[in-house]
């Protein structure tokens, strides 16, 4: 029988730890705060950010967000971060992409303050990431994929992954997250040759393309775990993964549903790293 790997069960899971990590930090006199930065009107990042600012509503934590013109100069939002990475009452720093063209995306990401950088995208973090380092700040949505992973006990050591995708936000730093935990990880991509071969040998297949139906029944052994990233939305506006759900789920022994998999448990995963990054800054205060 397969079992479907439930977002929403793993993300309340988390929220009520998290909860619970908010009445410390509160009880601490200090209320965690996020600075959402928007550059223009895209409709995708405003989606995005409505979801967050909603996840950090039921937690608590304060948020402010400031918006630019679509033709700012870049100097004006580097002068911008410089102010908020100063200011002791922001915990968390968020940049929404995608950035209009004339900004660079690598030189404002790492204008952000390690410490505050609570999408994981800074690379002092992606570094600490490397070394097998979990104390700093990390991308959610790999997080989120671990976290279920977590939940429902799979055997991550000595574990055959397949991780197909290798941006820098998803299948990159999951690439390094899962060898952290002693798996044996190949990440597949675009130029990868006989995709199909190298999936149906894995424990574990990751899908994190945006390719709708990438994955299907002849991509996956029979008993694997299968994890499903994508978000590809049709024109009716239905939301469909990468894997070919119906026929997959005959053969595997876990998967995740689109949508209800990994994207619910995503915004949790991002308040999880402001409440680290909340704590962080107030042991460096009792500290200093
Ligand atoms: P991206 O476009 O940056 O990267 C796509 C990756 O897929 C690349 O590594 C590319 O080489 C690979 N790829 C594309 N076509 C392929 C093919 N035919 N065979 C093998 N590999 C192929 O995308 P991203 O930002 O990493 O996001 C990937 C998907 O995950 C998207 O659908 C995105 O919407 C989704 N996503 C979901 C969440 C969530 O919360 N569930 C969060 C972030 C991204």
């Amino acid at each position: 029988m397969t079992i479907l790997m439930v977002g929403e069960k793993v993300a309340k899971y988390k929220m009520d730890y998290l909860m619970d990590e908010m009445t410390y930090i509160r009880k601490k006199g200090t209320l965690p705060r996020v600075e959402i930065i928007r550059v223009g009107q895209k409709e995708d990042a405003r989606h995005y950010e409505n979801a967050i600012k909603r996840k950090f509503d039921v937690l608590g934590i304060r948020h402010h967000e400031s918006v630019f013109p679509e033709d700012v100069k870049q100097h004006e939002i580097i002068h911008f971060m410089k102010k908020t990475n100063d200011d002791p009452n922001i915990h968390g720093i968020i940049l929404l992409r995608p950035l209009p063209k004339h900004l660079s995306e690598e030189k404002l990401t790492s204008m952000i303050a390690p410490e505050k950088d609570i999408e994981g995208t800074v690379p002092f973090n992606i570094g600490r990431l490397l070394y097998g380092e979990m104390d700093g700040l990390i991308a959610c949505t790999p997080l989120a994929v671990m976290e279920l992973l977590l939940y429902y006990e799979i055997m991550l050591l000595g574990a055959n992954v397949v991780i197909v995708g290798h941006s820098s936000i998803v299948g990159k730093p999951l690439t390094m997250m899962l060898l952290n935990e002693g798996a044996t990880v190949s990440t597949a991509h675009i130029h990868t040759k006989n995709l199909e071969e190298i999936t149906s040998e894995a424990d574990i297949v990751i899908s994190a393309t945006g390719k709708r139906g990438l994955i299907t029944k002849k991509h996956i052994k029979n008993g694997a775990v299968v994890v499903d990233v994508g978000i590809n939305v049709d024109q009716y506006g239905n939301v469909h993964g990468d894997v070919l759900f119906d026929e997959v789920i005959e053969k595997a022994s876990y998967i995740t549903p689109v949508p209800g998999g990994v994207g619910a448990v995503t915004t949790t995963m991002l308040a999880s790293q402001v409440v680290k990054a909340t704590k962080q800054a107030l042991v460096k205060h009792k500290k200093s």
